[in-house]
C-alpha cells in the first residue's frame, strides 16, 4: 500500500494555535506570580546570587523576559519527564502519593514552594530532586557533579524537611540517559541561605533595592528576568546598597529612581 503524499500538508496553522495557547498559557502563569504574597520559590533562589535579583524575586515584581513558545515547550518536556519519574516511584512504593510534589511552606523564612520528591531508602527518607537536562550540560554533570544550584536547591529542602541526604537524578532530554548523585547536607550552604533571606527582608523593611552582585554582561546576568530594570537603575557592584542609596521602593512594588 502507498501512502498518497499530495494528501498531506504541512498545518502552520496548527503550530500557530499550539504557539499562542503557549503564549496565553505564560501570561496567565505571570498574572499568578504577581498576586502572590512577598516570598521567595526554592527553585529561583537556589540559581541566583544576586542580592538585587533575589529582592526583586521576593517583592513579585513583574518578570521582563519574554518565554517564547519553543522555550515553553522544552520547559514542559521538562515537566513530563517529572511526571513519568514520579509516576514510576510511587507505582514502585519507592515513593507515595504524599510524598511527591510536596508542598513546603516555612512563614519564618518565607519560602514556599514544592520538593519534587521524598523516597525511602531502608529506613531513611532523602530528598528527591529531578532535573531534566541537555546534551551539554548532561555531559558537564557526568564529568563535574552535579550543578551548584541543583546542590544549594538539595540542601534547602534538606533544611526545611529537616533530613540529611538528598537524590539529585539528571535525564539527558536528548536521548534518555540518566546519572544520579546522593548529596550530603551542607550546613554551610544553610548558613549562606538564611543571611540572604535575612539581608533581602531588610532591604524592603528599609525600602532599598540591594547593589548589583554582576556586571551586565556577567553570565549570571544573560538570564535574569530584570535586566533591563537593573540597567536602567545602575549600581555598583562594590558598593553595597546602604552606600548607593540611589534606588528606593514605593508601596506598590515599583521602582523609581532617588538621587544618588
Ligand atoms: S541583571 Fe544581573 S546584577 Fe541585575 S538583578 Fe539581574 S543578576 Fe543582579
Amino acid at each position: 500500500m502507498r501512502i498518497d503524499k499530495n494528501k498531506i500538508q504541512r498545518s502552520g496553522e496548527f503550530e500557530t494555535t499550539i504557539d499562542l495557547l503557549y503564549l496565553l498559557h505564560n501570561q496567565i502563569e505571570q498574572e499568578k506570580r504577581g498576586k502572590s504574597a512577598n516570598g521567595f520559590s526554592p527553585s529561583f533562589i537556589s540559581r541566583s546570587t544576586c542580592e538585587r535579583a533575589w529582592f526583586w524575586h521576593y517583592i513579585r515584581k513583574e518578570r521582563e523576559e519574554f518565554v517564547w513558545p519553543k522555550l515553553a515547550r522544552v520547559f514542559s518536556l521538562g515537566h513530563a519527564i517529572h511526571d513519568r519519574i514520579q509516576k514510576l516511584l510511587i507505582l514502585s512504593g519507592v515513593s507515595s502519593d504524599d510524598k511527591i510534589e510536596v508542598r513546603l511552606e516555612s512563614e519564618e523564612w518565607g519560602i514556599r514552594g514544592y520538593v519534587d520528591g521524598i523516597i525511602i531508602d531502608r529506613d531513611n527518607s532523602l530528598v528527591l530532586e529531578i532535573k531534566s537536562i541537555n546534551d551539554k550540560g548532561f555531559i558537564k554533570v557526568e564529568k563535574d557533579g552535579p550543578k551548584r544550584d541543583h546542590v544549594i536547591q538539595a540542601n534547602l529542602y534538606m533544611w526545611l524537611l529537616d533530613l540529611d541526604k538528598a537524590v539529585i537524578y539528571y535525564e539527558n532530554k536528548n536521548d534518555s540517559r540518566h546519572i544520579a548523585y546522593t548529596c550530603q547536607r551542607d550546613d554551610g550552604i544553610i548558613v549562606w541561605l538564611k543571611s540572604m533571606i535575612k539581608k533581602v527582608r531588610t532591604y524592603h523593611a528599609l525600602n532599598l533595592v540591594p547593589s548589583i552582585a554582576y556586571n551586565q554582561y556577567d553570565f549570571e546576568c544573560k538570564y535574569c528576568p530584570w535586566q533591563a530594570s537593573c540597567q536602567n537603575i545602575g549600581g555598583d557592584k562594590k558598593k553595597g546598597a546602604d552606600q548607593n542609596k540611589m534606588t528606593k521602593v514605593k508601596q506598590s512594588g515599583r521602582i523609581s529612581i532617588t538621587s544618588p
